[in-house]
């Protein structure tokens, strides 16, 4: 079985809507910029420099990381994944800048799957350094002080659509589909470079 570090900011937690929500709500004089049409990784990117304070206002306050829906079928995918015999890591880069931010991550995984889930979460600004089969994120180009060990598997969303990426998951229902295939490919690379590795990491 494999480890899957699975990244929670528009992978399994909705910042996206929470995003238009919020704004729509604090600032509604603010054109907000439809889901569809974000075409940058970081939202901020995609508002005209007039309005890029409303969103670090927005993003900043007290709740909104805590205020984050579950992506459709998330939740239901991280405990089939669990279930189905891999070792499951949420691997989150935070908003330094926030005051909430990292304490609110925290208390989203522990509503939404349960305080047993606590020990699975991954604080880091840099995720090359975290070990690992598969990540699962939506950002398409990951860089760090390290060489990655995992397999991306890019979370589609309106900003890399045009990325190229071997491994694509577009909903959380196809999981099992796309994970296969990634590790097939991992396992068929390892055998050659040292046919005594075993095809997983054990737990
Ligand atoms: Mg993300």
């Amino acid at each position: 079985m494999a480890i899957i570090l699975v990244d929670m900011d528009d992978v399994i937690a909705d910042f996206e809507h929470a995003l238009i929500d919020h704004l729509h709500n604090k600032h509604p004089r603010i054109p907000v910029v439809l889901y569809e049409e974000r075409s940058t990784f970081y939202s901020i990117e995609n508002y005209p420099e007039k309005h890029k304070s409303y969103v670090r206002d927005v993003t900043h306050a007290q709740g909104f990381y805590h205020s984050f829906k579950p992506l459709p079928g998330a939740i239901k995918a991280v405990k089939e994944m669990a279930k189905a015999g891999h070792t499951i890591f949420f691997c989150t880069s935070p908003l330094l800048t926030s005051e909430h931010c990292l304490q609110e991550k925290r208390t989203w995984i522990k509503e939404h799957l349960g305080q047993e889930w606590l020990t699975r979460l991954i604080i880091t600004s840099d995720k090359t350094l975290v070990q690992g089969d598969i990540l699962i994120d939506d950002k398409a180009t990951i860089t760090g002080a390290a060489k990655p060990v995992w397999t991306q598997i890019l979370f589609t969303a309106p900003y890399n659509r045009q990325s190229q990426a071997k491994y694509r998951l577009s909903h959380w229902s196809n999981w099992e589909k796309v994970v296969e295939a990634a590790l097939k490919a991992r396992f068929k690379v390892r055998s050659v470079l040292d046919p005594c590795t075993l095809p997983f990491n054990k737990n």
